[in-house]
């Protein structure tokens, strides 16, 4: 398997993913996307998009704002509630969060659920060592709000204080009324999202599985109370799938469901989707079944009825929720590690690729000239006319060899090439990524031939 630091010299050196603000000597632990790495997230995205909301009669999509309302937060706990348990080692003053470096400690270890005091003792009886220095000597655990705060307006006042969202979920609850209203969708029915939310971890690492700065989708699916656990199993189900079929192997998938003692006040089931990430399974994607939780909270703290009346039956209820929530840049990493390959040829060579699932590839399609000075004109129009459909990228330089194995470490399935037949037989060479087995194409049908073979 391939290590997390191959990852990183690879991402940076082709173009996915560099340091951020790298020219002044970094910021820790921000990153940005380049050419190649902006387009598999926006890859990525479309197909959550594409299963989860267009495909889907359930559910719809929305946008909302990073900036909310301060009493959004208030009732939805975050401003009191939204803590990591922080300590400190008195010998070398690193802070770490505590429940990591318990379950760090001891891999069967579950700290999920346990307060401040629990950990405290767990840490003191076990001689729990510090990662940096290897002593044991820990400050008492405090909480640590993880919301970032800045100020809306020209005055610096407690009043204009505001929050960069921690979550996009809230952005759905509050717009509850107007998405049903408007949309005219019975229960049950679905709010997607896809945006950015900020949290000022205690621990940021392992390149971009924490940050500080990441992006979300998420869905509320809102379900009539008692029907929860039904909806519950079908999402965890859907998420999976959607995780295989995009080429992750089931090997490297898991569900962790949490045990009753370990699940948040406010839901009644919980599951993790971990993936063998190069360190090991962590935390993927996390499924909640979150009752009427954050209605309840928002019709008390705003005073507007949320409730749902079923025009079928008259009832007025307020809604149940299952909610899948996933991060985009954990996906970049999870299809980046289990894609990795470096092959060896028949000849002893060997082949850098990136076996991507096609739908998720930066490049559909790479259009090469085989001669530049002959076919590079005819080339330039195949591109000009396939780029109005798919992602495409055009490479006149070097042989036809290296082009090839350009492609193939960054993950372009196919490869068209124009060489002297192209002007009698209109028809091109169209190499495959993975099996390099070459077909002849006309020109005419190129379009629907690639269609089909990067159908998601
Ligand atoms: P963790 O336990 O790893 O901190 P969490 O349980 O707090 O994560 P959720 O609040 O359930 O995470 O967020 C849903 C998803 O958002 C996570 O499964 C993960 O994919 C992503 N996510 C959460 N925090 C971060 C972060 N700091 N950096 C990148 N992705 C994140």
């Amino acid at each position: 398997m391939v290590t997390l630091d191959q990852i990183v010299q690879f991402a940076k050196s082709t173009g996915f993913i560099y340091q951020g603000s790298e020219l002044y000597g970094g910021l820790a632990n921000t990153w940005d996307y380049g050419p190649l790495g902006s387009l598999l997230k926006k890859n990525i995205k479309d197909a959550w998009i594409q299963k989860f909301q267009r495909e889907s009669d359930y559910n719809v999509l929305i946008d909302s704002s990073i900036l909310l309302n301060s009493d959004v937060w208030k009732a939805s706990g975050h401003v009191g509630g939204f803590s990591d348990p922080l300590t400190e080692c008195k010998s070398c003053n690193q802070r770490f969060r505590a429940d990591k470096l318990i379950e760090d400690h001891d891999k069967t270890v579950s700290a999920d659920g346990w307060d401040t005091d629990k950990m405290y003792q767990y840490i003191l009886d076990h001689k729990v060592t510090c990662p940096s220095c290897g002593k044991h000597d820990f400050l008492p655990i405090r909480k640590f709000n993880m919301m970032f705060q800045t100020y809306q307006g020209v005055v610096l006042e407690q009043a204009n204080q505001i929050y960069l969202r921690p979550e996009t979920a809230q952005g759905i609850f509050i717009n509850f009324k107007n998405i049903q209203r408007t949309s005219r969708k019975k229960v049950p029915f679905g709010v997607c999202q896809v945006g950015k939310s900020f949290r000022n971890e205690i621990t940021p690492g392992n390149f971009i599985f924490r940050t500080r700065e990441f992006e979300q989708m998420e869905m509320e699916f809102f379900v009539k109370p008692g029907t929860e656990m039904e909806w519950f199993t079908y999402w965890k189900a859907f998420c999976m799938n959607w995780l295989t079929s995009l080429g992750l192997p089931e090997s490297s998938l898991q569900f962790d469901d949490h045990k009753p003692e370990a699940l948040s006040h406010y839901s009644n089931a919980t599951t993790d989707i971990r993936y063998k990430f190069p360190w090991g399974f962590d935390e993927l994607w996390g499924i909640a079944s979150r009752t009427d939780y954050d209605l309840k909270a928002h019709q008390l703290q705003s005073g507007e009825n949320l409730t749902y009346l079923d025009p079928d039956t008259n009832e007025r209820y307020l809604p149940y929720v299952v909610e899948p929530a996933v991060g985009v840049e954990r996906l970049v990493l999870a299809f980046l590690t289990s894609a990795y390959d470096e092959e060896t040829l028949e000849n002893g060579e060997t082949r850098q690729v990136l076996h991507l699932h096609p739908a998720l590839s930066p490049y559909k399609v790479a259009v090469l000239p085989l001669i530049k000075k002959e076919h590079g004109e005819k080339a330039f129009e195949i591109f000009k006319t396939l780029s109005k459909y798919f992602d495409v990228t055009y490479d006149e330089t070097q042989n036809i060899g290296k082009r090839y194995r350009r492609q193939d470490a960054i993950g372009t399935y196919l490869c068209v090439t124009i060489d002297h037949d192209t002007a009698q037989d209109e028809s091109v060479t169209v190499r495959n990524r993975d099996t390099m087995a070459q077909v002849r194409i006309p020109i005419s049908e190129l379009r629907s031939y690639i269609e089909k073979q990067i159908e998601f």
